[in-house]
């Protein structure tokens, strides 16, 4: 039983790598056990969820029905949505993007410094012609370079996308003043892609949130699924209007086929994990959740304050941003770094003991010099 001894050391490693996993926006609270006899068939969504499949082993309904409860949190009536179930958040940008060139074919894509790292093969596989915009110190877009850029670049169609919730600071891009931006310069053609992988699941339920939506100018949006809501498998939704999608499909039915979806097989067991959640929570559940975990990223600030750590975070945002501490630190509690920074992000996993104890281990070793000489290498 050799195997059987890999798989659970494996399992060991697993329990206890997530016992420290403060660093990715991944929540590890979550219980699908429910759904384990479906691993006994074989599934996939193949093709277009809103259209007939001949593979009918699928879970197409319960996909419709997700893409509709995401389009209820992004204010698109759900007659006029349209989505699906991705692989994650790389792909539901890919998409976004890909219906943005579809529809403006000689369309510049802006995006800022501070865009998930994504972007750049995402550019480089759909061969856009794109322009990285300034970030502000708090990881918005810098709305004056922006404005100057797309104003030196006027007569090409623009596609923004903004960041809702950055991958580092959390920050959010404002994108009533994006859009600002763009009626000032009268750019008419234009399209906006929003990447909401994280915080797509935070603003939807706090009190007051940053403008975002389709009512506050999204063209299309992704969001993951396993970071904020938590799944054993990665996932996400690509949502967009349906409008958009159609000048698609029409093209590709001409050659035969209604293909809109960016892969062939998709996994049919993500659209029940997410659906799933959505009962088991509720949308009261995820409103309890999402302030849970701001409750527990100010508690982690406040920590590191009164430690003398200056620590902080951006409005609405889970995500704690500290200097970036000693090597050892980062791999304890797999802190993801960049430069001299690092960050936490207060899944809903994580405690307010667990801040304690990422605080103290901060300070300790802050305070032991080898240790210090250590992360300047
Ligand atoms: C995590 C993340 C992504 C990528 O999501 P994957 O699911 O890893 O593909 C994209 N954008 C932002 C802002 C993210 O935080």
């Amino acid at each position: 039983m050799e195997h059987q001894e890999r798989l659970d050391s494996l399992l060991l490693e697993f329990d206890e790598l997530s016992r420290h996993s403060v660093g990715y926006p991944a929540n590890l609270d979550f219980d699908y056990t429910a759904l384990l006899p479906f691993m006994r068939h074989m599934v996939n969504n193949v093709g277009d969820p809103f259209h007939d499949s001949n593979y009918r082993s699928n879970t197409h309904e319960i996909e419709r029905e997700v893409i509709g409860l995401f389009a209820d949190l992004m204010h698109l009536p759900r007659d006029l949505a349209w989505g699906y179930v991705t692989s994650g958040g790389t792909e539901g940008n890919m998409y976004g993007l890909y219906l943005g060139r579809e529809l403006y074919p000689d369309g510049v894509v802006y995006f800022s410094q501070d865009t998930h790292y994504s972007v750049v093969k995402i550019m480089s596989v759909l061969k856009m012609r794109n322009i990285m915009i300034r970030s502000q110190d708090n990881g918005e877009i810098d709305y004056d370079d922006l404005r100057e850029t797309l104003r030196i670049n006027r007569d090409a169609p623009a596609v923004v996308m903004a960041n809702i919730g950055t991958t580092m600071k959390g920050a959010v891009d404002d994108v009533n003043r994006i859009r600002g931006i763009l009626d000032d310069l009268a750019v008419t053609r234009s399209y906006l892609h929003a990447d909401a992988a994280l915080s797509g699941m935070i603003l939807p339920f706090v009190d007051d949130p940053q403008p975002y939506g389709f009512d506050a100018g999204f063209d299309s949006v992704a969001v993951s699924g396993h970071k904020m809501i938590g799944s054993p498998l990665p996932c996400g939704v690509a949502l967009t209007r349906r409008a958009y999608v159609s000048r698609i499909a029409r093209a590709i039915e001409y050659v035969g086929v209604l293909d809109t979806t960016l892969t062939g097989s998709r996994n049919a067991l993500t659209p029940l994990i997410l659906w799933y959640a959505f009962q088991q929570k509720g949308l009261d559940g995820f409103r309890h959740m999402v302030g849970g975990c701001l409750e527990t990223a100010e508690y982690a600030v406040t920590r590191f304050d009164d430690a003398g750590v200056a620590a902080w975070r951006n409005r609405n945002s889970v995500t704690v941003v500290f200097p970036r501490p000693p090597a050892e630190v980062v791999r304890k509690w797999q802190l993801a770094p960049q430069g001299d920074i690092a960050h936490l992000v207060a899944m809903p996993h994580v405690t307010r003991g667990t801040i304690d104890a990422v605080v103290d281990d901060c300070v300790r070793a802050a305070a032991t010099p080898q240790d210090a000489a250590g992360a300047a290498a």
